[in-house]
């Protein structure tokens, strides 16, 4: 049986392929799920699975997360036992993922910040101390803020950019080191290496328990355009909600990360119980990741148009889009987002800021543009999410990222009147038409 699947499909889980066709054909063929029939993979729906004797269910208890540092335990036939434990459907959707993001393995959640949580659960206990970045998706900046203290995890909040003060920040019971990349809304890069560099250096000097490690929040970027990993980071994490699923129909989160990782990250969902349904990760697997990169690449076409059209505009103050050759951070974009043949990748989001003297004048152009927007543009929708074949735009100050009090923001790089818009499919000429109607709002 094997032996014919080989000639069937020479070449399958070669190195000869490239990272973009994976995201298509996954391994092809797997033992986690005998789809030798099937073209597309099943949807598999089933939350408990049928066990031949005692035995083998016993065997498939002792199995569940113990690979230990040999994932090749992964590629035997596993035994299924339970939906929250894992089933095929996010197994084969987790290979393909780890695969995308460079990682040794990866891990889905239910959302996002099921996989944020679970990071933090794996690798932060009473007394451990995370340092995050000043500026973060608002939901995490509120879990960081309100609830790692209650069970006794520090938070100490710098600047990503400054490695100095970033070194300062490290005490001896620092674990984690967490930040974004293209940081939302601000669209303001992290030097990923800079990171990796000052965690390498605080690690030489501490045991094994004591490790520092890093984490990126790759949502914004998807792996197409950027895999922190290859560039020596531990951990990336990302909504699969936004750009991975693409159409805007499902939610869910990973982690991917290290080998021995694995383990911990299922134990944890096992017990935490965030899992993300089979009927969630069967369209991430079969219409989100194999269409990822001919989303991103025309996206990415329109967002640079945008991009161009907003600079030019003379009622528009700041435009930051790290394709735009006035991007302030020009050159890193250039080294750190790249798509998987080494193409400048820049992404599929803009900030941009209205022109106003004072912060309640940029406030009130903002809500001016967007509520006109809401009311009649044909091709963007006030909506949050991001990564959508829809483009979508919406006011970070008092939507995304209102969890931050109006000074704190201020303090981390958030303009009152910053508008946030994430570029879908619809045809470039028909975006800017509606974006040069809304603008006349502002004369
Ligand atoms: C949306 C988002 C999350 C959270 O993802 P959910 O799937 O909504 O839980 C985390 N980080 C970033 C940068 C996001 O945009």
């Amino acid at each position: 049986m094997k032996k014919t699947r080989k000639s069937k499909k020479p070449g399958t889980n070669t190195q000869e392929y490239s990272a973009e066709t994976k995201l298509i054909w996954g391994k092809s063929f797997t033992p986690k799920w005998d789809y030798s029939h099937h073209v597309v993979p099943p949807l598999s729906s089933s939350s408990t699975f049928r066990m031949t004797s005692t035995k083998r269910g016993a065997q498939g208890f002792v199995e569940f997360a113990h690979h230990v540092d040999d994932l090749v335990v992964q590629s035997k036939a596993p035994i299924y036992i339970y939906d929250r434990l894992g089933e095929p459907n996010k197994d084969l959707l987790e290979e393909n993922l780890a695969v995308a993001e460079q990682a040794d393995c990866a891990v889905t959640f239910a959302t996002g910040m099921a996989a944020v949580s679970a990071l933090c659960g794996i690798l932060l206990g009473s007394g451990s101390e995370v340092v995050a970045h000043k500026m973060l998706y608002g939901c995490t900046f509120s879990l960081f803020k309100n609830w790692l203290p209650r069970y006794r995890v520090k938070v100490a909040w710098v600047d990503f950019n400054d490695a100095k003060a970033l070194e300062r920040a490290i005490s001896p019971n620092t674990r984690l080191l967490y930040f974004e990349t293209p940081v939302n809304p601000t669209m303001e890069l992290i030097d990923i290496k800079r990171v990796v560099e000052v965690a390498r250096k605080s690690n030489l000097h501490r045991s094994r328990a004591h490790q520092i490690f890093t984490a990126v929040d790759n949502t914004f970027a998807t792996p197409f355009c950027q895999r922190p990993r290859e560039l020596g980071i531990d951990f990336v994490v990302e909504s699969l909600t936004k750009g991975l699923c693409g159409f805007g129909t499902d939610m869910g989160g990973v982690v991917a990360g290290p080998a021995w990782s694995y383990d911990q990250l299922l134990m944890y969902r096992k017990d935490f119980g965030g899992v993300l349904s089979a009927k969630s990760a069967w369209p991430i697997l079969v219409y989100g990741l194999p269409s990822l990169a001919v989303r991103f690449r025309q996206q990415m076409n329109t967002a640079q148009r945008v991009a161009e059209m907003l600079e030019r505009d003379k009622r528009i103050e700041v435009v930051n889009y790290p394709g735009l050759d006035s991007f302030n951070q020009r050159t890193l974009a250039r080294e750190q987002m790249k798509d998987f043949e080494g193409g400048f990748a820049p992404g599929t989001l803009l900030y941009f800021v209205p022109k106003g003297k004072t912060a309640a004048e940029r406030h009130r152009k903002a809500d001016r543009l967007v509520n006109y927007i809401a009311a009649n543009s044909y091709t963007m929708t006030l909506a949050v999410s991001l990564g959508n074949i829809r483009t979508l735009i919406e006011h970070p100050a008092s939507m995304t990222h209102s969890s931050i009090p109006p000074e704190e923001q201020l303090k981390r790089g958030i303009d009152p009147g910053g508008i946030r818009l994430s570029i879908g499919l619809e045809r470039a000429e028909d975006i800017l038409l509606d974006l040069r109607t809304a603008l006349e709002q502002l004369d």
